[in-house]
């Protein structure tokens, strides 16, 4: 049952892996570090409604930037601005995660405050060649308490 002093210790959050909550890398709206904001690209970004949008090199798996929508605001569109002069500007730090990283463990990180979304990779060590992480996708804040809310209501 819920222990008040300890309101996060509930049975989904201490069970649950950020691995069952995450937002698959081929779901997650994403630009490449080679993008330029111009008209279009400024107006698919405010189109995907997203807050922050990791930005790749060669492939998705590889994030290797975060942009967040508010850093466009001194952006004009007819600059065409490199989206690495604003990515470089702002410097937002990376935050990764392990896959097996349980809820209640995701929780205190985010609630360190230093951001509110994370990427999560796996060691996969499948195969014949070296082990090599793995970018599974990416987990926020907002997933987690979506996971809470949803523990309250079934009361577990
Ligand atoms: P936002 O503020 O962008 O709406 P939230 O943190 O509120 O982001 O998350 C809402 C949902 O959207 C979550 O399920 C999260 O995993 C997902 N999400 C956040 N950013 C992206 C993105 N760039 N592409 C796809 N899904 C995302």
């Amino acid at each position: 049952r819920t222990n008040v002093n300890d309101p996060y210790s509930r049975g989904a959050l201490r069970r649950k892996t950020v691995e069952d909550i995450l937002t698959p890398l081929n779901d997650c709206f994403m630009l490449p570090s080679t993008a330029v904001l111009d008209f279009s690209t400024m107006s698919e970004i405010m189109q995907s409604g997203y807050t922050r949008v990791p930005i790749y090199e060669e492939e998705k798996s590889n994030i290797v930037e975060i942009l967040f929508v508010k850093d466009l605001a001194l952006v004009d569109p007819d600059d065409c601005t490199p989206m690495t002069t604003i990515t470089k500007f702002y410097n937002h730090p990376l935050h990764f995660v392990f896959n097996d990283t349980k809820l209640d463990a995701m929780l205190e990180e985010f609630k360190k405050g230093n951001s509110a979304l994370a990427i999560v990779q796996k060691v996969n060590n499948e195969g014949e060649g070296d082990p090599f992480y793995e970018v599974l996708g990416l987990v926020t804040l907002e997933d987690v308490i979506e996971e809470i809310i949803k523990s309250e209501i079934l009361d577990e």
